[in-house]
Parts: structure tokens; sequence; C-alpha cells
């Protein structure tokens, strides 16, 4: 447009310009991001979910126990829109430091000039630091965020209660635990939701909430009225382990570990990732999570599932990288090379020396893009046809605010669409064919393709 602009008169290029924002306002992908990301966005964030008739809630002060990574993030998002927070740990030690990360985000806020100094110590003084669980019986709503083990959970949820109030509910943050399943200690599992937040908190705007088999609808409502009130926004998901997201990154992470071990060249799956618009690739989504949080989720999958659970080579790659201390970014060695600051160098050499078993056949960049994208894409379709994800228009906000799935193409529903039911079953087909079942077309593909109809008709 600027350049065939400037070889004409101003009105010509006036109508120039408007002509290409008009060809490019008319693409799939404006209409797909502008449909996932302003209005169905908006919808969620106005209380698209929220029961009707629930009562309002009036919420002043909320309790955040376990003040670690995620905890301090949750109390920081809510006592930066004005609310209380009791902020409690193990012991008050740990309570202060995890006070002490928010006030350093605090003073990033100072520091761009979105709050003054007088303002950050007003908020900091509404965080009470304390290891003394009495101290919840003021909160309205209480978020758990300790350490992802189901025992410590449970057994914290049997003190925690005596101690709530009348009508306040009780959330946890955990990333993979069934929510039905924690419940179970309580006297009232109705009062009990899960409110996944996405690490960091202060960056990461989507929220899932999880109801559980006994969640009731005022529990949702608050939920989701606190959403509403730090500015994030909410996906409503039924329970099952790993909810939506997680379910999804899992297969994704997987993925690149597969690929890994067959052979392909690391930097062709990562870059392959980059061209389906992945905003990091499989191996370096690992390092930024950390391969010790993925052996534990292993762990905890295997202890669940018993029998049914799978076993895959990407497990010993993982052992692997783990017994030569190559856990991830935060220990500045994992499938990437760190400097001492956390910068990202290079993806580090050993891993040609890992012990790895086949030779790569002559595989295609377009084959590792189609697996990328596809494992990811027919696992929230999974999701959405076992009614874990309640609706598209969700699974699309929250694909592309929890990992950055197939942004481009407005999300992984509106990015199957774009590419056509007839040819996603044909692809699945060949996919399935060479990899295995993980790529068989879920039926409501089929149905699709067969019906010519689409996700949004
Ligand atoms: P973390 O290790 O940084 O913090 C856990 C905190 O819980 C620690 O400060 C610990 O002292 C405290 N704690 C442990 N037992 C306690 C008890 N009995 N009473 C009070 N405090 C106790 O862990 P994290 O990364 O913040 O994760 C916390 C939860 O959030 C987990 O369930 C995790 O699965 C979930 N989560 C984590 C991420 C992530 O990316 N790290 C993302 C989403 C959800």
């Amino acid at each position: 447009s600027v350049y065939e602009g400037a070889l004409v008169d101003f009105d010509s290029a006036l109508k120039i310009e408007a002509r290409w924002f008009t060809s490019v306002l008319m693409t799939d992908t404006c209409t797909n991001m502008a449909r996932t990301l302003f209005l169905n966005k908006s919808a969620l964030e106005k209380g698209q979910q929220r029961p009707a008739g629930a009562e309002e809630t009036n919420l002043k002060q909320i309790s955040v126990i376990g003040s670690g990574m995620m905890g301090s993030g949750i109390a920081y998002a809510s006592v930066l829109q004005g609310l209380e927070v009791v902020l409690v740990d193990q012991n008050t030690e740990a309570a202060e430091s995890g006070k002490t990360n928010i006030e350093t985000l605090l003073n990033e806020s100072v520091k761009r000039k979105k709050l003054s100094e007088e303002e950050k110590i007003r908020l900091l003084d509404n965080v009470k630091a304390t290891s003394s669980l009495e101290r919840i019986s003021g909160s309205d709503l209480v978020i758990e965020a300790v350490f992802e083990d189901l025992q410590l959970k449970q057994s914290l949820y049997q003190k925690i209660e005596p101690h709530l109030k009348e009508g306040a509910i009780l959330a946890s943050n955990t990333s993979t635990l069934p929510i039905t399943k924690l419940s179970e200690v309580l006297r009232d599992g109705a009062r009990f939701i899960g409110i996944h937040f996405f690490s960091p908190v202060d960056k990461m705007n989507l929220v899932e909430v999880i109801k559980s088999e006994q969640t009731n609808e005022k529990s949702l409502a608050v939920a989701l009225d606190y959403t509403n009130l730090i500015k994030k926004t909410p996906i409503v998901v039924n329970d099952s382990r790993g909810f939506y997201a997680n379910r999804c990154i899992i297969p994704y992470i997987n993925e690149g570990l597969l690929m890994l071990s067959e052979g392909i060249e690391p930097a062709l799956i990562e870059n392959s990732a980059k061209q389906i618009g992945m905003p990091l690739g499989p191996l370096q989504l690992l390092d930024e999570l950390s391969v010790s949080l993925a052996l534990n989720v292993a762990k905890e999958t295997k202890e669940a599932l018993g029998n049914e659970y799978e076993e895959t080579v990407t497990e010993s790659i993982l052992l692997e990288m783990s017994q030569k201390n190559r856990i991830g970014r935060k220990e500045l060695a994992g499938f990437y090379e760190y400097d001492d600051k956390g910068r990202r160098l290079r993806l580090w050499e050993g891993l040609r020396n890992l012990n790895l078993e086949t030779n790569p056949s002559d595989v295609t960049t377009e084959t590792v893009k189609n697996r990328l994208a596809y494992v990811q894409a027919l696992e929230a379709v999974r999701a959405f046809e076992e009614n874990i994800l309640l609706s598209v228009e969700e699974g699309d906000v929250g694909g592309i605010l929890g990992w950055g799935c197939l942004i481009w193409a407005g999300g992984p529903f509106s990015w199957l669409d774009h590419v056509g039911h007839e040819n996603v079953v044909s692809e699945c087909q060949k996919l399935y064919d060479q990899y295995g079942a993980r790529f068989a077309a879920p039926k409501v593909i089929k149905e699709l393709a067969s019906s010519g109809r689409k996700f949004y008709n």
C-alpha cells in the first residue's frame, strides 16, 4: 500500500490503501481472529457463563494459601484491583517472602509509571502475610496454591474447612488434579471449585474455572465475579485430569519429544512450531515449564491411571535430561543453553548424543508442522466431544490465551474450519497410518466433513 501509494496522486493513494485494507479485512485470518479475540473474548469477560439469577458477589477480602510462584502472583493480581489479601504459608518467613514477590511486581508498575509510590505502599499494606490458618475466616473466597500433591491438598482442606466463613467459597489452583477427587474430603463439596491460573499470573490473562460434580451455581458465580474483578478472561470447563489447556499442551510437548526420539533435527522441530504460529516450540516450552514438573505430572498420572497408563519413550528422554541436570531455564540448562542471566542462547549440542533409538526417515517440514498442529487441535476436539470443554468459542479463546494455539487462525477450532473438515479427515488418516491412534479423526470432525458443515456456521 505504501509503495503503490507513493507512485500516484494523493486521492488515488487513499483508494489503494482502502482497497488493500479491505482485502486484508476479508481474509479468514482477520475474520477468525476478530471473532475469537474481540467478540467471543469480550462476551466471556462480560459473564456469558455466569449462572442467570445468581446473587451479586461483593468481594472485599480473599485468602491465598501457598505463597510460592503462583500464590504470590494471584495475590498480586488481586490487590492490584483493590482486594485485601490474607497470604498464608507454612511459616511466617515463607509468607513474607511471597509478600516480597508482590512488592517486586508492584515496583515494576511504579517504574513503568502505572502506580505511584504512595499507591504501591497502600496496596502492599492490603497484603497480610501470616502462617495462621485462622486468619482466613474473614474471606469470601479462599484460593489454595500449595504444592501439586493430592494428599497434601486434601489434608489441608480438612484444616481449612472449619475456618471458612459462612457462604465462603474454597478454590484450588491445581494444574492437573481432578477437582471432584480433591473435594472428596470436604463436608460441603458444593462450595469447592477449580480456579486455574497460568504462569506468570501477572502476564497471562486466561483463567480456567473448573466445576466438580458437586460445585453449585453460587460457587461458579463467585469464581466468575472474581475473575472479572481482577480483569482476567475466564473459560468454564468440566472436571477431568488436565482440564482443557494442559490436556492439549501435554500432547504438543510429547509430540516434540517423540520427534526428537525419532532423530528429527531439534531445530526443525522448533522452527516448524514457529512456522505454524506457536509462540514457543515444544522443547522451549518444556524448558520454561521444567523437566521436573513434566516428570511430576507423568508420575501423578501414572499413579492415577494404573494399568491404563501408556509408557512412551518421552519419559526416558525426560529422565535422561534430569539425570544430566538439564531441567530447564530456571537451572540455566535444558534443551537449550542459557547465559547466566537466563537468556536463551541456542539448542543444546548434547541433544544429538542422547540415548535415542532410531534414525530419521526422510521427514518433510510439512509433516513436522502437521504433526505439531494436529496433535493439539485434535485433543481440543476430543475435550469438546467429551463435554470437558463446553463450547468451541471457549476452546478458541482458551487455546489462544492459554498456550498461543494457532493464534493467526483464531484458535484450534477456527483453524480446523479454515483447513476444511474433509481435508482434516484425509490428513488425519495419513498421520494415523504413519504415527498411530493419537491422530485418529474424532467423530465430530467426520460428521462435519460428511455434512459439509463447520464448527462456526
Ligand atoms: P511453589 O512451589 O512455587 O509454591 C508452593 C507454596 O506452597 C510454597 O511457598 C510452600 O511453602 C507452600 N506450602 C506448601 N505446603 C503448605 C501448607 N501446608 N500450608 C501453606 N503453604 C504451603 O509452587 P507453584 O508453582 O506456585 O504451584 C502451586 C500450585 O499451582 C500447584 O498446585 C501447581 O500445580 C499450580 N500451578 C502451577 C503453575 C506453574 O506454572 N508453576 C501453573 C498453574 C498452576
